[in-house]
């Protein structure tokens, strides 16, 4: 079963939610349980992300982090769909809070600025502040997993050089609505793009050029990972453009068959 709508049924266990109030993440076991939270502090967010296509940008990053973290190129087939060669370290870069839009939300399309892509990608939230981290405790710094979308104008990235125009436009990173629990067998999830009912990306989360891990490690010893903040993990191969009126899903498929799907549509500025 796809979990489409936050909260209107049955939290499954397992599943997280941060808190605002304790600055630390929730584990609920049913939706009842955390509008009970909501209703006593009137912080606990029933919904973690900001409302779809949201005028206001968040302050900060979604789940209360500082940043948004992703990483290009980390699976082989997708560096060799662009004609690009295979990083020797991690490839990295941010999207400002103001791109994120939320579960069924609204990609809107900037004009005159050539082909804009998906990149369907599972993303990891921290759930503990680290510096420095070493390879063998990083998992243990991650809170869950969540899916986004890597909203990318292809033809800015490449005309820039840097990558912070292509991927920085409001709502080019929908992402949420829900985060899973860490664990391990994430490491191999089944990751999967659709495109109008089409399946255009798949790939599972073990082939990664850099695993979780790393990524955790390499990224920390550049800036300190708060809680909250999310790094996108890599596209598979598949990428493509969109056009107005098209409508995405990134699905993964984790533990016990736990499934985890992001959906948005595509609009043209007007
Ligand atoms: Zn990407």
């Amino acid at each position: 079963m796809l979990l489409r709508t936050p909260l209107s049924s049955t939290l499954p266990e397992g599943w997280l939610i941060w808190d605002q109030g304790h600055q630390g993440f929730l584990s609920v076991p049913f939706a009842e349980g955390l509008n009970r939270l909501a209703r006593r502090r009137g912080k606990a967010r029933s919904e973690p992300m900001p409302s779809p296509g949201a005028a206001l940008p968040p302050l900060l990053a979604p789940f209360g982090g500082t940043k948004i973290l992703a990483v290009g190129r980390n699976y082989r087939p997708h560096a060799a769909e662009l004609g690009n060669p295979i990083p020797d370290e991690p490839l990295w870069f941010t999207k400002p809070p103001s791109s994120v839009v939320g579960h069924d939300g609204v990609v809107i399309l900037p004009a005159d600025v050539g082909q804009i892509d998906y990149e369907g990608e599972l993303a990891v939230v921290i759930g503990e502040r680290c510096r420095m981290a070493r390879r063998d405790e990083a998992l243990g710094k991650v809170a869950g997993v969540t899916l986004a979308l890597d909203i990318t104008a292809r033809a800015l990235q490449k005309k820039d050089g840097q990558w912070t125009r292509a991927k920085g436009f409001d709502t080019f990173c929908p992402l949420g609505p829900w985060i899973a629990a860490f664990h391990e067998s994430w490491l191999d999830a089944e990751l999967e793009t659709w495109l109008n009912g089409r399946r255009v990306q798949a790939d599972r989360l073990s082939s990664l050029i850099f695993p979780i891990p790393e990524l955790i490690a390499h990224i920390s010893r550049v800036m300190t990972l708060e809680v909250g903040d999310v790094i996108l993990t890599g596209t598979p191969a598949g990428v493509g453009p969109l056009a107005a009126g098209d409508r995405l899903e990134v699905r993964a498929t984790g533990p016990r068959h736990l499934r985890l799907a992001v959906t948005c549509r595509v609009e043209g500025q007007v």
